[in-house]
């Protein structure tokens, strides 16, 4: 298994253009991503994945910095060479081939044994479940059946590396929801290292083993999705993940993780603190509205009940705080929550310690 390491990005820069034109993509991007891992890159449009994606696969070279796959400097490989293939958004299958031909063109390419590629066929059909459509023309099956199909042409030479870019994004939500779970059933089965991108943080944090938080040609933190998710480092990554509050408040202490603050109504609590974030003096806390509850007694802030957001699921109350700014409380929902509240009540707010993150920014 060798040292468990499958791609290290080491310092890798992206520039497009010359002169006054240049335009960086990549800012000095470094990750490891281990083997068997399911990695997500998670930002927004332009941020710089497909790029990041394309280098791994050979498709354009960093401006700076190297690439190592299990050890190995990618420099001069080409991408034919890597043990690395793509599935991308637009599947580009070939419609007037059938499913299988599809599967197994690849495979062909590569001049593999006739018997070879009937077996591998047969095995990929299987895999993604296709086996009954075989036969059919992929310009004949539905976005759902097509994706699977490019998935399984894609595994079909056994990279030892899947990279996917954006492939859920042309399917429906139920269908994308299914595939979700379809595309980590794939991974645990084959083993194979999967570095997924995707815009939609929901499909990152349901599949991913491990995130990193993309902005603008910059990795801005690298963690699991409850770590992402619990612990933000900054107020892009608090706030293009889920819900957020912020609280400017002040910083009083530190010791390791933990720093005692200091909110507006003068209360102070412990919030969790990171490498880079104020050690003194003013800062952001983010505080996810799911990890708050009205208090009885005065809380560590208070408010009047602005309005009160029925989901389903959940109830979102807005509160406006006596000491300037707003804040969502999420209260899940359920048959015997009976307290009642209305819009106009003066409420606390109060939040365990060490829930509240001390942004970097
Ligand atoms: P993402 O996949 O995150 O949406 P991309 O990696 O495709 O973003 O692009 C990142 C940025 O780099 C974008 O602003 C894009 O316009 C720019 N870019 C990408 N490819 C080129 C290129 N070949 N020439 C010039 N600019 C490019
Ligand atoms: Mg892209």
């Amino acid at each position: 298994m060798g040292s468990g390491i499958a791609i290290d990005i080491r310092n890798c820069s992206k520039i497009f253009g010359t002169g006054t034109s240049a335009f960086t993509a990549l800012d000095d991007v470094s990750v490891t991503i281990r083997e068997n891992e399911f990695f997500t890159l998670l930002g927004p449009s332009g941020c710089g994945k497909t790029t990041l994606l394309r280098m791994i696969a050979g498709f354009g070279h960093p401006t700076s910095g190297a690439i190592e796959l299990y050890g190995q400097d990618l420099s001069d490989l080409p991408p034919y060479k890597r043990p690395v293939n793509t599935v991308f958004q637009n599947y580009s299958l070939f419609p007037h081939m059938t499913v299988a031909e599809n599967i197994g063109f690849g495979l062909e390419m590569l001049g593999k044994p006739k018997p070879e590629i009937a077996a591998t066929v047969a095995e990929m059909l299987d895999l993604v479940r296709m086996t009954p459509m075989a036969d059919r023309r992929t310009g004949q099956i539905s976005g759902g059946q097509q994706q699977r199909v490019a998935l399984a042409r894609a595994l079909a030479p056994k990279p030892k590396v899947l990279l996917l870019d954006e492939p859920l994004s042309a399917l429906d939500f139920k269908l994308r929801k299914d595939m979700q779970i379809e595309l980590k059933r794939l991974q645990a089965e084959t083993g194979i290292t999967f570095i997924f991108v995707t815009h939609d943080q929901e499909e990152a944090l349901t599949m991913s083993d491990r995130i990193a938080v993309m902005n603008k040609g910059r990795i801005l933190q690298i963690g699991g999705p409850r770590d992402i998710y619990d612990h933000p480092a900054e107020r892009f990554v608090a706030d293009f993940i889920g819900d957020t509050n912020f609280i400017e408040a002040e910083v009083l202490t530190v010791a390791g993780d933990s720093a005692e603050v200091r909110l507006p109504s003068g209360q102070t609590v412990s919030a969790r603190h990171s490498d880079g974030a104020p050690g003194a003096g003013r800062a952001t806390i983010a505080i996810r509205p799911e990890h708050a509850v009205l208090a009885d007694d005065q809380g560590l802030m208070q408010g009047r009940i602005e309005n009160i957001v029925y989901f389903g699921t959940d109830t979102h109350v807005h509160v406006t705080l006596d000491h300037g700014g707003q804040f969502v409380v999420r209260r899940q929902n359920s048959p015997d929550r009976t307290e009642a509240i209305a819009v106009g009540d003066a409420v606390g707010l109060t939040f365990p310690p060490g829930v509240g993150q001390v942004l970097k920014d």
